[in-house]
């Protein structure tokens, strides 16, 4: 048998070869299954999962590898307990990411994608893709994701595009879809619409200036009344149209129905009157600027005022600004404050401090902007998005989310919805299929691309610019990536079978963003699916997915965010090549909870290689004694493996106890991963090992294991056998959890002739079979604690290494025959001689007292009395020496004057311990024999 395991531990020898043969075995290929009737209810469902696509431009960062560590524990765990288990990969084309990458790309080389175009510009992107886009994917191979890479996708493949094609026609169709001006979050660098989640608020030292408009007469002058506004952004008073009171503000009765003269533009602009406008706030008038504000917008609706946006695509003043037309965003507000103090028309300036949105891509301040975008009507969408999560009269759910409390932010957010904008300026992504006639200016959405103007016949149209969002795409990602539209009779296998999907398990920051998007679109698209048996698609069979996980931050060993421009960032890759993915993926487990934050320490990381390097160690033992017992003729059995280990009521108790301890464990496991305690699974797993079959179940099936010509060949074999199917089926135990290692020592303890290709392909010791034998659990609880005690009395007593002493035990009579049937075991692991039972332990030994039994040591040391005489003489003067220093030092009103109080209490409990100490010594020496 060559069992030959190098000497040391290395992960990264074995990990690069396991994760090179998974893929390239194919090995967690998940292949349509076909369905029989006995098998089609919902328990044969396979488990389904889809990867959240990172975007083709990502790098692997500490988030996602705990994302991807809780989605491979379970798809293994759920692929190991016998379910058919799907984990689809992919990544997402990630409009404004990857469109700003190239464009920084062509910075460099001196060009930019206006110069290049749209056709090449998107050339050049793809391009970039072929290159650099797999990146992130290969990062998922090494770390052995069990994913079925014969599914990859990208969401601008033309399988995918076709959907999202459909997708916006369909909602066309069906009068969902509009185009209209709006006020949106305007990225003057990306030169983009972005979506109210995209924009980052950051505390912002600005100014607060008020402004004075002149209020007119009835003649239209001035009455050399004014009302004061105030506002952030000056420059923006160039579109103002009105200014806004409160109707019951006493200050400003008198002014109702007046005009007044908007400064530096010499416009006439009402006052209005809005119950909207807080009183409280600055002055108690509000200008209004529906092209640049999203409540002046609605303000600006609800009395028909016009709006004017005064700024192009790059924040510069347009031709609306006057005077003023193209001048920068800044550049212009300076002027204009400038320009209004030379007027008088500039009150007081005040500090202030307020949150200003960002671009989340390129950090450039939003502008709030008014522009033509297209919207979903997301009404009938929402209703069924919420219907899909709210509980039913009886508590119910459809979609179940865990932490739970993420349910009411998503139903708080699902019913304050807005419409959603899907229009964005940009080129990279699936371009909007509508075409605008400039015969009759009206607008041809179509699935094939059309060539005349479906409403006048003109072949005048021209496509539109924009593109969707890329979360119209990525949204539809459950129904797409199984082939809708295209269900057809003989076309509908994967939909059937892995749709809906099991779970998602994904990060809060994109609960709305995509969670929301996939739950809102997958009701609608799958609802329009008939159900394989032609009748209609229930509400609870059109969801995309049947659970959400929404998994918690890792955050760095101070619990503080991490963060670049903190430095605190831990790469997943720099500490995997350190440590080995196995224990990074071991300590994010041990740690993952729901709701819980990780606070990543590598230190953890550290002990959890250790974990692994002491598995190995034991293998190694495990392995010498198997290649021992083959010398003599001893073999395990191989039927002996592959399940769940059992030990008959006649075997030695420690057999007992370890397959007790491992039913009893895996029973835990199996729980604790239904309900996402990552962390109760693997500190059961990691106490079982370490602890249990490490620390003591090792050390005792050493003393079983006699190879010797007089040995009893049936009890060796016996013992080997418990130790290697344990051992195996601990090796299953733990294999989603560190996929590498396990997959490395199960290999050979199959002597590289192993029953599957993989571990990964076994069965997972199951809680159904796990029978916990009781009573050998108690028995050796009792073992081991009197082994414990006694080792301890030893060390207190200072009984020599190896001597062997008898322990006299005080226990009741039952379980006293414990002890008595296994003294062999005791007197091994505790260096016993002989167990004395008795009814009072004697005066002169030292003891012990547990609530099962009271055990002392019987040791008497002979002692050279001269030696000790002098020893103890020693240590008395030595305290004595500290007593009297310290006792110099406090009597110093110098030095109690000048040393800080911690020195000064630091010293009196240096005294006082020398003090008591001293008294021990002087008892020590008075009671030595003359
Ligand atoms: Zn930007
Ligand atoms: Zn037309």
């Amino acid at each position: 048998m060559p069992h030959d395991l190098p000497k040391a531990y290395d992960p990264t020898a074995i990990e690069d070869r396991w994760a090179e043969y998974w893929v390239n075995e194919k090995l967690f290929a998940q292949p349509t299954p076909t369905f029989t009737d006995q098998d089609s209810h919902q328990d044969a469902k396979p488990f389904t999962i889809l990867l959240p696509p990172p975007n083709v431009t990502g790098r692997l960062h500490m988030g996602h590898m705990l994302n991807q560590a809780e989605m491979d524990i379970l798809t293994r765990w759920r692929r190991m307990s016998g379910r058919r288990a799907l984990w689809l990969p992919g990544t997402d084309h990630a409009g404004i990411a990857t469109q700003m990458m190239v464009e920084r790309q062509l910075t460099e080389e001196g060009t930019s994608r206006q110069k290049l175009g749209r056709e090449a510009f998107t050339e050049r992107v793809w391009e970039w893709k072929r290159h650099y886009g797999g990146a992130i994917l290969d990062q998922m191979k090494r770390l052995g994701a069990s994913v079925d890479w014969q599914r990859e996708y990208f969401t601008m493949d033309e399988r995918l595009s076709v959907a999202v094609r459909e997708a916006f026609v369909r909602l066309h169709e069906q009068g969902l879809i509009y185009r209209g001006a709006y006020i949106v979050n305007w990225c003057p660098r990306c030169q983009t619409a972005i979506s109210d989640l995209e924009v980052v608020y950051d505390e912002h030292k600005g100014h607060l200036w008020e402004i004075r408009y002149p209020v007119l007469d009835a003649a239209g002058n001035d009455s050399g009344e004014f009302l004061t506004v105030a506002t952030t952004r000056p420059e923006t008073m160039l579109g103002d149209v009105a200014v806004a009171i409160h109707p019951k503000d006493e200050r400003y009765l008198h002014l109702h129905g007046k005009k007044l003269r908007l400064p530096l533009m010499d416009r006439e602009i009402p006052i209005i009157l809005d119950e909207w406008v807080s009183r409280e706030f600055g002055t108690g008038a509000v200008k209004v600027t529906p092209a640049h504000d999203p409540n002046d917008f609605a303000l600006g609706e609800r009395h028909h005022l016009p709006s004017i946006n005064v700024m192009d695509d790059t924040a510069h003043i347009n031709a609306e600004g006057g005077t003023y037309a193209g001048l920068d965003r800044y550049v212009a507000r300076k002027k204009i404050v400038h320009d209004l103090e030379q007027q008088g028309l500039l009150g007081a300036v005040k500090d202030y401090t307020n949150n200003v949105g960002h671009c989340d891509r390129c950090k450039t301040v939003v502008e709030p902007r008014l522009s033509t975008q297209w919207f979903i009507k997301i009404q009938p969408l929402a209703e069924k998005a919420i219907a899909a999560v709210k509980p039913d009269a009886d508590g119910k759910k459809i979609i179940k989310f865990t932490p739970e409390m993420y349910e009411k932010t998503y139903l708080n957010w699902m019913e304050n919805i807005h419409d959603w904008c899907i229009s964005r300026q940009l080129w990279w992504g699936h371009r909007i299929p509508a075409w605008h006639c400039s015969t009759c200016h009206k607008t041809t959405v179509a699935r094939q691309d059309p060539t005349v103007c479906t409403h006048c016949g003109s072949v005048d149209i021209t496509q539109e610019t924009d593109v969707l969002d890329t979360w119209f795409s990525s949204g539809l990602l459950p129904v797409s990536v199984f082939g809708w539209p295209n269900i057809t009779a003989d076309n509908r296998a994967d939909f059937d079978a892995f749709y809906p999907t099991s779970l998602l398990v994904t990060g809060f920051d994109i609960l709305f963003f995509w969670v929301a998007r996939m739950i809102m679109m997958g009701c609608w698209f799958a609802g329009e699916v008939p159900m394989p048996d032609g009748s209609a698609r229930p509400l609870s069979e059109s969801v995309p997915y049947r659970e959400v996980y929404i998994h918690a931050l890792v955050r760095d060993a101070n619990r503080e965010k991490m963060s670049k421009t903190k430095g605190n960032v831990i790469d997943p890759i720099e500490i995997v090549k350190q440590y080995g993915t196995d224990a990074v993926r071991f300590t994010l487990a041990s740690m993952a909870s729901p709701g819980t934050d990780i606070a990543f320490n590598v230190a953890r990381t550290e002990g959890y290689r250790a974990f692994a390097n002491k598995i190995w160690n034991a293998a190694r033992f495990l392995f010498m004694n198997v290649d021992r017992a083959a010398e003599i003729g001893i073999t395990v059995e191989r039927s002996a493996l592959g399940g769940m280990p059992q030990a008959d009521a006649d075997a030695p108790l420690e057999a007992r106890w370890i397959v007790a301890e491992l039913h009893s464990t895996a029973a835990k496991v199996n729980v604790a991963l239904e309900n996402y305690r990552y962390d109760d699974a693997a500190n059961s797993i990691y106490q079982f090992f370490w602890g249990s079959f490490c620390d003591w179940y090792l050390e005792i099936v050493k003393l079983r294991l006699d190879f010797s010509e007089t040995a009893d060949k049936a009890s060796t074999k016996a013992a080997l056998t418990t130790l290697v199917s344990v051992f195996e089926a601990a090796l299953r135990l733990l294999s989603p959890f560190m996929p590498f290692l396990t997959e490395e020592l199960w290999h050979a303890i199959y002597d590289e002739k192993p029953p599957a290709k993989s571990i990964a392909l076994t069965r997972y010791p199951s809680a159904a079979e796990a029978k916990v034998d009781e009573a050998a659990l108690a028995a050796m609880e009792l073992l081991k604690s009197l082994v414990v005690e006694v080792r301890a009395l030893r060390k207190e007593i200072g009984v020599e290494e190896k001597a062997t002493t008898p322990i006299e035990l005080r226990i009741a009579a039952e379980l006293g025959k414990v002890v008595q049937q296994n003294h062999a075991l005791v007197e091994r692991l505790a260096r016993v001689s002989e167990i004395r039972s008795v009814g009072q332990i004697s005066a002169d030994v030292s003891k012990h007292n547990t609530p099962e039994f009271e055990v002392g040591v019987v040791y008497e040391r002979t002692i050279d009395v001269r030696a000790e005489r002098q020893r103890l003489t020693k240590e008395i003067a030595k305290h004595e020496q500290v007593i009297s220093n310290a006792d110099r030092q406090l009597n110093n009103p110098g030095f109690i004057s000048k040393a800080p109080s911690h020195v000064i209490e630091g010293l009196k409990k240096q005294q006082e311990s020398a003090k008591q100490l001293l008294d021990k010594a002087r008892e020590d020496l008075n009671s030595l024999p003359e």
